[in-house]
């Protein structure tokens, strides 16, 4: 049978114990590429991953492996990213698949993502290849993070496989663990045609790819597809397998991982966690779909000076394609103009869009401050979901006001207990266990609101445990709080896009904190800028600008034209990003300065 011979599998692991890397060793030991060809974290193909050498999009290869049996396996691996903001791409890349390597640094031991991605795979009912890497540090402590493994998470280590995916030792071990534990793919290959898209993104040239597991029948060039949600028609114009580069092939079948293209034009055609079938005879019910991407964090994305709105709209639908867990819809400010307002899982996915935005679509954009939904009851006992600060009614229409709680681990080392025991009491935290993973490390189980956690928590824990501790969080529940809405006036006019809810023991210094902030970084105009919070019209908090009072080309006596020349140049670049608020000229990074804490 052609598929005892085929092997789906993905790569889990908390963020930097080594996935990207054991990739790597996968593909340069099977021979799939040569050493000319090869370069660190190959599979990291986005300029934004390489720079920051993090893994932000899921990805697939196939490899083929002469295993020790004397037969040759078709592997098809799936890198993933460890970011809990990234999660969502995890869960899906997991459904392709009926196994799971799990990379653990044997000099840390098992971490917050480690376990989060460990129970998405249980999930799924995937088998867990437990792989212990980094072996060749002096810190690497093999046998005790066994035990852990074992402890902690509750699956076999004994004979987990002792790697360095740097130095590429014992890599075949890796391997041949995938061959003899993860089961076969054992889909029908005679039946209707059921592929999942688990992943899709826009070619300019052959419109929307769709990324596959081929469950049951098999596809070819030609054949009529159906898009069983969107009951949408296409004709197979492609299909391929990446290795890693898409390359086409003349079928897949059940158990394969690849692509299709069908000159999909309307990339709302082309939904993941859709199921494609054959439209000449349909399979009878669609595969089990995605959980839908619940965004946790909201903020306005809008046009800087000189970009158009419709090429916005344009590149968030395309981006979309490619990444399911973003949320749009239109929305205005008075400060602003039209815009969108964005909903991301988390604050680096935010990031990570904008970024995405200016540099695939070569976009200018002002990104406001982020906020997460708040529940609010009116006295009129109606009852909404509040994801922009500026829609809050009046305060003596509210009732009652709910804030979004989670339900946050922290993993850490003893040492930096108290540190973490401060910071979470800073944030309104509430400790309900506190557990020793062993006689140097502890798990930390905390109650956060989330309008905590995304203001900075992150950035707090790492440098507050030396970048030890790690995190994961999962929304818990809405939970009655005592809510006031924070305005900014620059120059006397109420910005509504700086407008944030926080909680009323803390509105006070925060309106300090920021208007000391925007005052750093609003540069000076030609009168003084007053910055001032307010809440409910009181003003709480006040920063002066003073005023411009040199030219900029007053220092060239009206001489050097070249230099004159590059100092309006220069002053072009720093106006990019730009925008007019009111009477006042604000730079992008002012959305982000007045999130921070201190
Ligand atoms: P990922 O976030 O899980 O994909 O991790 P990466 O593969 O990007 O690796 C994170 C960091 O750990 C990189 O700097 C790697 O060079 C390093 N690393 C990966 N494997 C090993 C190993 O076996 N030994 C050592 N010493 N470092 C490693
Ligand atoms: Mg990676």
């Amino acid at each position: 049978n052609r598929q005892d011979k085929i092997r789906n599998f993905s790569i889990i692991a908390h963020i930097d114990h080594g996935k990207s890397t054991l990739a790597d060793r996968l593909i340069q030991s099977t021979g799939l590429l040569t050493q000319r060809e090869m370069k660190e974290q190959i599979l990291d193909t986005m300029d934004l991953e390489r720079e920051r050498g993090i893994t932000i999009k899921l990805q697939t290869t196939r490899l083929v492996y002469k295993a020790k049996d004397g037969d040759e396996y078709i592997l098809n691996l799936i890198d993933t990213p460890g970011h809990v903001d990234f999660t969502y791409e995890v869960s899906r890349s997991l459904a392709a698949c009926e196994g799971a390597v799990l990379v653990v640094d044997a000099s840390q031991g098992v971490e917050a993502q480690t376990l989060a991605n460990v129970h998405l795979a249980d999930v799924q009912g995937l088998e867990i290849v437990p792989v212990l890497n980094k072996i060749d540090l002096p810190s690497a402590r093999p046998d005790e993070i066994k035990h852990e493994i074992e402890e902690v998470i509750g699956i076999l280590a004994e004979d987990a496989p002792l790697i360095s995916a740097k130095d590429g030792l014992n890599i075949e071990d890796v391997l041949e663990a995938v061959v003899k534990k993860v089961p076969a793919p054992s889909g029908d290959e005679n039946g209707p045609l059921k592929a999942l898209i688990f992943d899709s993104y826009y070619d300019s040239y052959r419109g929307a790819v769709a990324m596959v597991r081929i469950k049951e029948g098999q596809v070819r060039k030609g054949t009529k597809i159906m898009m069983m949600a969107a009951k949408k028609v296409f004709e197979v114009a492609e299909v391929g397998i990446f290795i890693p580069s898409a390359t086409p092939v003349e079928v897949l079948k059940a158990g394969d991982v690849g692509y299709i293209t069908a000159s999909i034009k309307n990339v709302k055609d082309c939904r993941v966690g859709d199921t494609i079938t054959d439209a000449d005879r349909p399979a009878a019910e669609p595969l089990p779909g995605y959980k839908k991407a619940q965004p946790m964090v909201y903020c306005g994305i809008y046009p800087a000076e000189g970009e158009s709105y419709d090429v916005i709209r344009d590149a968030l639908e395309k981006l979309q394609l490619n990444d399911a867990a973003l949320t749009f819809e239109p929305e205005t400010s008075v400060a602003l103009g039209f815009g969108f307002r964005c909903g991301f899982l988390g604050l680096l996915h935010l990031e990570i869009i904008q970024q995405r935005l200016e540099r695939e679509f070569d976009l200018d954009l002002i990104a406001t401050s982020p906020s997460v939904i708040y529940r609010v009851t009116k006295t009129d006992g109606e009852v909404i979901m509040v994801q922009n600060p500026t829609n809050l009614p009046e305060r003596q229409s509210i009732l009652t006001m709910e804030e979004p709680i989670v339900d946050a681990h922290i993993f850490c080392p003893t040492d930096y207990v108290g540190n973490i025991m401060e910071l979470c009491q800073n944030r309104r935290g509430v400790m309900l266990s506190m557990d020793y993973l062993d006689a140097k490390r502890v798990r930390l189980h905390y109650e956060l609101p989330l309008n905590e956690v995304i203001y900075d928590f992150f950035d707090a824990l790492k440098s507050k445990t030396r970048g030890y501790g790690s995190l994961d969080y999962e929304f818990k529940e809405y939970r009655e709080s005592d809510l006031v809405k924070l305005d900014v006036l620059l120059n006397k006019d109420l910005i509504d896009a700086f407008s944030m809810i926080v909680h009323s023991t803390k509105a006070v210094s925060r309106g300090r904190v920021i208007c000391e902030k925007l005052k750093e970084v609003i540069p000076r105009h030609q009168f003084a800028v007053p910055i001032q919070a307010s809440i409910g019209g009181n003003i709480i908090a006040r920063e002066t600008i003073s005023a411009l009072r040199k030219d900029v080309l007053a220092k060239c006596y009206g001489g050097d034209i070249s230099r004159k020349k590059k100092l309006l140049e220069k002053q072009k670049e720093g106006k990019k990003k730009m925008r007019q608020l009111g009477s006042v000229e604000v730079p992008q990074q002012a959305f982000l300065e007045v999130l921070k804490y201190d």
